[in-house]
Order: C-alpha cells, then sequence, then structure tokens
C-alpha cells in the first residue's frame, strides 16, 4: 500500500511523558521517551530510544504481541533484502 508507506515516512511527533506514562511505559531495555503521534497511526504509540549493535542509537515503537523493539533499518534490510540476508540478519539476533 503505497498510502501507508508514505505515512510511516513522517516525522513522529513526541510529546513529553507524563509520571504516569513514565510509569505505565518503563521498560529495562530501552528509554521511553513519551507518546508519538505519526500520520500513519490511528492512537498514539510509546516511542523507545534504544541502541542497535549495527546502527546504533534508535527510536521507534514495540511491535507485536510480544511488544519487541527491533531496530527499523534492521527491519528494513530484512524486508528489502534477499534471503541469505535475512538469515544473517536472524543469526545476529
Ligand atoms: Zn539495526
Amino acid at each position: 500500500m503505497e498510502g501507508r508507506e508514505q505515512a510511516e515516512e513522517e516525522e513522529t511527533r513526541i510529546t513529553k511523558p507524563t509520571w504516569t506514562e513514565r510509569f505505565t511505559y518503563w521498560r529495562p531495555d530501552a528509554k521511553f521517551l513519551g507518546m508519538g503521534m505519526n500520520g500513519g497511526w490511528r492512537h498514539p504509540l510509546p516511542v523507545y530510544e534504544f541502541t542497535c549493535p549495527k546502527h546504533g542509537l534508535m527510536r521507534d515503537i514495540p511491535r507485536g504481541y510480544e511488544e519487541a523493539l527491533v531496530c527499523p533499518e534492521c527491519c528494513r534490510e530484512v524486508d528489502d533484502g534477499l534471503n541469505d540476508r535475512h538469515e544473517k540478519v536472524l543469526r545476529v539476533a
């Protein structure tokens, strides 16, 4: 879907977190920056800052049922790459 991809390229606006949000969204593996809103999202989502071993400091929202934080650049490489690249990324993780 072209429209959805364009929306995800928009810059995410992050609001300064309240104490309640800091408490609610705290996690040990990443720094909670605040609730973010993006043209491509229906609701504000918690945005985290974390370090990717390959790409350095990254920002993203938790994905999937396990709320995993995955480097967006690594995801893009998996999406764009061939199967052998995909396997390499999975082995690193
Ligand atoms: Zn990465």
